[in-house]
């Protein structure tokens, strides 16, 4: 049987435009004048050095931000920025989970000839609650939470649900960790891009025997 390891975090649901619109009302708010675009390469160098530093999360996101209040502000962080800042990060408590069109009637129709395993890395916590709220955890076999998407951890998850390599396959939208690191183990990847993936994320993807590009969630099932 096929068995279909599929991210979440962009593939099944919005993900990164939540934090998009939380970067443009920030940058509204602590540097009128200036435009989210323009700020993105830093936003982006700051979250790094504070994911690096405390893994990640929403309480990362919301440091981040904090952080920034010096760095680009030029000033110390007052209570009433940490109040306004946890106003700005509160679409990130998950209350709504915008699941992308057609996900459910997919993953009904791919549950019933193939294996599905839901394989998303973040915060533990977070992550548990986004597929809480999601709905759709009825659909996956199992759910598999990791710190990192490195070769090494698709291959803990072939050992640990018995899977061939030749009938295995990752689903997602990031190269550096959905794409990637698959292929690297020998399984196969099937790239669905997201318009708004991070930067962090990017990556080059180059053709590979076993890479399949698809447009939308949908065409899986064309696919298997
Ligand atoms: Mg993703």
């Amino acid at each position: 049987m096929t068995t279909l390891l599929i991210d979440a975090d962009d593939t099944l649901w919005e993900n990164i435009v939540v934090f998009n619109a939380v970067n443009h009302a920030y940058v509204e708010w602590l540097l009128p004048g200036r435009t989210v675009t323009e700020m993105q390469p830093e936003l982006d160098a700051l979250q790094i050095e504070c994911i690096a530093e405390y893994g990640y999360g929403r309480e990362t996101f919301e440091k981040s931000l904090i952080k920034g209040i010096r760095r680009f502000g030029g000033r110390a962080a007052t209570s009433r920025d940490r109040d306004h800042v946890a106003a700005l990060v509160r679409p990130l408590q998950w209350e709504t989970i915008e699941v992308h069109d057609g996900v459910v009637d997919t993953l009904a129709n791919l549950a019933t000839r193939t294996r599905l395993l839901l394989v998303t890395k973040g915060d533990r916590e977070e992550q548990q609650l986004k597929i809480d709220r999601s709905g759709l955890a009825h659909f996956f076999a199992a759910i598999e939470i990791l710190n990192q998407k490195s070769p090494a951890e698709y291959a803990e998850i072939m050992g640990k649900h018995a899977l061939e390599p030749a009938s295995t396959w990752m689903v997602g939208n990031s190269p550096r960790s959905d794409i990637a690191p698959a292929l690297e183990v020998g399984i196969g990847a099937v790239y669905i891009p997201h318009p708004a993936t991070w930067s962090h994320e990017q990556a080059d993807v180059e053709d590979h025997p076993r890479l399949v590009r698809l447009r939308t969630f949908r065409e899986l099932t064309d696919q298997f």
